[in-house]
C-alpha cells in the first residue's frame, strides 16, 4: 500500500487516476470506489507528514552546514540559504499529493475498510481488484 501511495496511485487498488488536479483528489477511487476522504478532517494526518519530511530535511541541511562549518569555518552561507528556501517553499507543494497518499496508506492499514464499504454500491467493484 505505501509503494502505491508513494506512486500517487489509490492505495488499496494501485489506480493512478485519484487525484482531479495536484492539489485535488477526487471523492472516490475511479476503479474500486474508495471513498479518498474517510471523514472530516481526514487528511490532517498528511499534513503532519509533509510537515515532518519538511522539517527534517530543513534539520538535516541544517546540521550539513553546521559539520562543513565546524571543518571549514569559511564556508559560504548562500548554499545553506538556497537549499532552505527550496526545501521550505518547494518541497511542501511537490510533496503534497504524496503526503495524502502516503497518508490514506497509514490509514487504511490501521483501520482497514470493511468489504461491503467504499464500492460505491457497485456490486463486485473494489474487492479483488488489484489487492496484491
Ligand atoms: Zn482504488
Amino acid at each position: 500500500m505505501l509503494l502505491r501511495a508513494i506512486g500517487r496511485r489509490c492505495p488499496r487498488c494501485g489506480s493512478s487516476g485519484i487525484f482531479a488536479s495536484w492539489f485535488r483528489l477526487d471523492e472516490r477511487c475511479p476503479r474500486c470506489h474508495l471513498r479518498l476522504e474517510r471523514e472530516s478532517d481526514f487528511f490532517l494526518g498528511g499534513y503532519v507528514i509533509n510537515l515532518a519530511v519538511t522539517e527534517g530535511l530543513l534539520a538535516l541541511a541544517l546540521m550539513i552546514y553546521v559539520l562543513r562549518i565546524a571543518a571549514d569555518p569559511g564556508t559560504s552561507l548562500v548554499p545553506v540559504l538556497v537549499a532552505g528556501v527550496i526545501i521550505s517553499v518547494v518541497l511542501p507543494v511537490v510533496f503534497f499529493p504524496f503526503s495524502r497518499t502516503i497518508w490514506m496508506a497509514i490509514d487504511l492499514a490501521m483501520r482497514p475498510v470493511p468489504r461491503d464499504e467504499g464500492n460505491g454500491g457497485a456490486p463486485g467493484a473494489g474487492q479483488g481488484a488489484g489487492q496484491g
